[in-house]
């Protein structure tokens, strides 16, 4: 089935499936639009099943950084599918991505692979709860970690850390369990650690926080909660899904110095495929079983050809010079929008955040920071740009990526469309 009107193919999936699609995001509903079917991707475009070929700025969600269908990782691909593509044992090419990961990263000594980056928080979680014998999680609102219950909380109204589920489904008790804070206040963190700090297990936390558009943090908070959690014996995680292997190859955690206990990647780290990873110094992960008491594992985990994707995603990334290309490709767009008013680009590096409507000077840091301007304004950019064959974020809160199958002439189509759009929004 590669061909069809979407309309038809809509019709047909919304009989089988809730909404028609496998995932929220993907029905296009945050950007009042229907969801688009595609055939086929390569490079930085998306060909659809009624024959459009489309600028693709959302890259599905983050994993695409070499571009749709790579011919590196196609080869590796190939050649590992040609060898079978299960085996349920201990097999070489999840040892090769481990070492490569391992060996260029000197914080950590040992990770294991699972399928998501949901799978990756959960694990972590586990960990930590175990490691300090404590029960709760803190969390920050605008940051998102996969849709595991204890993640699916968000800050209730009235008093301070109070906590309450963020979906149907989710029992009072884990919400009673994860803590929420604000992101970019010092005080308020101090203060929840005062409260809270002696049952907390973890802190989680984006440290490029990408998932409530984009909401870079100040160094000093992070350096800050580092500080509370060493003092109140509560670890650290680092939720790098998006910024791991982006942000350069160590993530934020290279970028901003700060070493976590522990991490959680997913997305890049298989390059397309289901890869997620949890990873640590040796005593921490040695908690897990069959050397430890905390119980993890996956029928698909350590998949063969998709490690074998993974590792060809990095090696390219490495030996392509590839994060220099990337901040490169990422300075041609800021530079093209630079002094635009009308419309704020919120950028770092090859991740960027396009927020109609927004002032060009203020910082936003926290979800309260964003105008209410960008889902009102958000659905007539997404249109108006798929129109002109440019396909971004259907969201008005996901980041969009760059990637090194773009190039100088992709970004000037991005640039001269926001150019276009933003006096409406002066
Ligand atoms: C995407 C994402 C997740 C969830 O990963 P899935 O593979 O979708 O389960 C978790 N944390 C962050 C920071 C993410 O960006």
């Amino acid at each position: 089935m590669t061909t069809g009107s979407h309309e038809m193919l809509y019709a047909r999936a919304c009989r089988v499936t809730p909404g028609g699609v496998h995932s929220p995001v993907r029905a296009l509903r945050a950007v009042a639009a229907e969801p688009l079917f595609v055939a086929r991707a390569a490079g930085s475009r998306l060909h659809t099943t009624d024959g459009r070929e489309l600028l693709d700025y959302c890259l599905a969600f983050g994993p695409l950084i070499h571009g749709h269908a790579h011919p590196a990782t196609r080869a590796a691909v190939d050649d590992a599918l040609a060898a079978g593509w299960s085996y349920g044992t201990a097999e070489s090419r999840s040892l090769a991505l481990a070492e490569f990961i391992v060996e260029r990263i000197d914080w950590v000594e040992q990770l294991r692979f699972v399928n998501s980056g949901t799978e990756a928080v959960m694990t972590a979680l586990r960990l930590a709860r175990a490691a300090t014998g404590r029960p709760r999680i803190l969390k920050f609102s605008g940051c998102y970690h996969g849709h595991s219950d204890a993640m699916l909380i968000r800050a209730g109204s009235g008093l301070a850390g109070a906590a309450v589920p963020d979906s149907a489904g989710i029992p009072p008790g884990v919400a009673r369990d994860t803590v929420v804070a604000e992101l970019n206040d010092e005080d308020a963190l101090a203060e929840c650690f005062e409260r809270h700090g002696k049952e907390l297990a973890a802190a989680i936390i984006e440290p490029l926080p990408a998932n409530h558009g984009l909401l870079p943090q100040r160094p000093a908070f992070l350096a800050r909660l580092q500080a509370l959690c060493r003092r109140h014996g509560t670890l650290l995680i680092f939720d790098e899904v998006i910024s791991g292997f982006r942000i350069g190859f160590g993530g934020m955690a290279e970028a901003t110095g700060i070493r976590p206990d522990l991490v959680t990647w997913g997305k890049v780290i298989g390059g397309g495929f289901p890869v997620g990873a949890v990873a640590g110094p040796r005593d921490l992960m040695e908690q897990l079983a069959p050397e430890g008491p905390v119980y993890q594992a996956g029928t698909l985990s350590a998949n063969p050809v998709a490690m074998a994707a993974g590792l060809a995603t990095l090696r390219t990334l490495v030996d392509t010079d590839g994060y220099a290309r990337l901040r490169a490709l990422g300075r041609s767009l800021g530079a093209g929008l630079s002094g635009l008013s009308g419309l704020r680009l919120q950028q770092f590096e090859s991740l960027f955040w396009i927020a109609p409507g927004a002032d060009a000077q203020r910082p936003l840091r926290r979800p309260a920071d964003m105008p209410d301007t960008v889902p009102r304004h958000y659905p007539a950019l997404f249109q108006a740009a798929l129109a002109r064959g440019i396909y971004l974020p259907p969201s008005p809160w996901e980041c969009g990526f760059l990637s090194l199958a773009h190039d100088e002439e992709d970004i000037g189509r991005l640039v001269e469309l926001l150019q276009d759009m933003a006096p409406a929004w002066r």
